[in-house]
């Protein structure tokens, strides 16, 4: 269905807005190249399974990457895993967390790091989405890191008996994307003696004499292993150029990494040498973008803090990912958004009656060539009482990804009376290319997920549905409440008065 529609051949009317963390304004967006938008995200530290927290953030860079295509501009996205570098804390003190994870789980590195590298790939396709144009690993980096690091060092840089350390105070403006530096934050994570300004980071880290850590690499200043922030500076661009378009991440990063990163590309690209005015101003991407937390009642969700949950424990729980999905898009990337068994369960619902309102126009559908409709033809052709639809959920996409406002346009469409058939579908089709809910591809039964320690399976309960329906038809209520409780008793919800007549659920823990 997805090769039907070709979006870069599309005008959408409205023109597309971004906020942007730099200027903390919303903008409107034109690509540096003509048609062409590159994208950096900041991807997973694999020494652990992805929580959901951070899957929101791919989540978001996927909206934004399905908005750009549909705005008719052509993609080059790259998300990088991160392999080395990353410490346990903010700080520049400390263990690699993927040091630790291999100390912890008695492997190496490179075992740790394929394992979670799989895992996390695994929830982006369950998430349905769209794999980067590349992955970039940082193990594969670490030549030009050093070379970065060497064209910076005179200028920018001093030795600490622990490594290579980045003065801050020696470009413009540093911490402004983060709103202006924060010496006292950053005393507060980093307690590293001789370093000339708190904010002062690691570009390498020297390995501790006697000590060999399984990633080391030779260097200028010794063997050790590169600062976790040199590598997306170097990755990005090696593979978009400078400057490219967006950089993204969670709103973490707008506080430390991304600071750090901006203040490595200046000093990279000459900014105070020769005071070099346009170097100054060069932070690498044009736009930076960040997504706001997935918070639980417990606050921010972490893999630090542990008893994270992750998208295999919620599948595992019965489910559907693209549930996860859905939860996410009815928030905006910018706001905080709450995550409990309440609220999945609750997009979980509204999943099904959108998938079911779509087979059930599908089946009026049948012998009708919907399929084949494209959406530059729709656009031109569509009923007038469609037509506004499509001009709204434009609109909505291009405020700054305003998807909350373009959902229920969805249930507006599948409701739509006195209309054809094939065009909703068509309609529906195309606001799924923005969405990603597969919603014209995955049906009924493809929800259902049986949790895995379940004690009920779906057959039993369809029978026991059954039985009871028939006692109410018999008036017999109180055998109707028995069946009913029996089957709250083994954790399945009966929701009575559904109109699509989607009947039970298992209840989360
Ligand atoms: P990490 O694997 O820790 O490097 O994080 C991967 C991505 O997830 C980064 O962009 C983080 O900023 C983002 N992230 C981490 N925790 C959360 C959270 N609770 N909610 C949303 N994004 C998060
Ligand atoms: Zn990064």
């Amino acid at each position: 269905m997805s090769d039907q529609f070709t979006p870069a051949q599309q005008h959408a009317d409205a023109p597309l807005r971004l906020f942007n963390s730099l200027t903390r304004a919303v903008e409107p967006f034109a690509p540096i190249q003509p048609n062409h938008a590159r994208v950096y995200s900041c991807g997973p530290t694999v020494y652990n399974y992805a929580h959901l927290g951070n899957l929101r953030a791919y989540v978001f860079t996927d909206t934004l990457r399905r908005t750009l295509l549909w705005k008719g501009l052509d993609v080059t996205h790259i998300i990088n895993i991160t392999d080395v570098g990353h410490l346990t804390s903010d700080a520049d003190a400390g263990d690699d967390k993927m040091e630790a994870a291999a100390r912890a789980q008695a492997k190496s590195i490179w075992d740790i790091a394929a394992h979670y590298t799989d895992a996390f790939k695994r929830n982006i396709a369950d998430l349905n989405i769209i794999p980067p144009s590349e992955w970039t690993v940082a193990t594969d980096y670490v030549p030009q890191m050093i070379a970065f690091a060497e064209k910076i060092a005179p200028a920018h840089c001093y030795e600490l008996e622990s490594g290579l350390y980045f003065d801050s105070s020696s470009v413009p403006d540093y911490g402004a994307l983060a709103g202006g530096r924060d010496d006292a934050a950053h005393a507060r994570i980093d307690p590293v003696a001789g370093k000339r300004n708190p904010s002062d980071f690691a570009i390498w880290r020297k390995s501790p004499p006697g000590e060999q850590r399984q990633m080391e690499w030779d260097s200028p200043w010794g063997k050790g292993a590169p600062g976790w922030h040199l590598e997306c500076s170097v990755m990005s661009e090696a593979r978009l150029g400078h400057p490219f378009d967006i950089h993204t991440g969670g709103i973490d990063h707008r506080e430390i990494h991304h600071p750090n990163e901006i203040a490595q590309n200046q000093a990279f690209h000459g900014c105070c040498g020769e005071a070099d005015a346009a170097a100054a101003g060069f932070t690498g991407a044009r736009w930076w973008m960040h997504n706001n937390f997935l918070v639980d009642r417990q606050g921010k969700m972490s893999k630090s803090k542990g008893g994270f949950t992750t998208l295999f424990s919620l599948i595992d729980a019965g489910v559907h990912p693209l549930a996860y999905r859905l939860l996410c898009l009815g928030a905006h990337y910018r706001s905080e958004l709450e995550f409990s068994a309440e609220s999945v369960s609750a997009a979980l619902t509204r999943l099904k009656r959108l998938v079911m309102g779509v087979e059930n126009l599908k089946a009026r559908a049948e012998g009708v060539t919907w399929q084949s409709l494209r959406l530059d033809w729709l656009r031109a052709n569509l009923h007038p009482k469609l037509a506004p639809l499509l001009e709204q959920f434009d609109a909505a996409i291009s405020d700054d990804l305003m998807t909350p406002r373009a959902l229920p346009l969805l249930e507006e469409t599948i409701a739509m009376k006195k209309v054809p058939v094939d065009e909703k579908l068509c309609l529906l089709a195309a606001f799924d290319q923005a969405l990603g809910l597969n919603l014209l591809t995955i049906g009924r039964a493809d929800l259902r997920i049986q949790p895995r320690d379940a004690q009920i399976a779906p057959e039993e309960i369809e029978a026991e549905l059954d039985h009871r329906q028939a006692a109410r038809a018999e008036k017999d209520f109180a055998l109707s409440d028995e069946i009913r409780d029996a089957l709250i008793a083994r954790g399945v919800e009966v929701m009575d008065g559904d109109p699509l007549r989607w009947d039970w659920r298992l209840a989360l823990a």
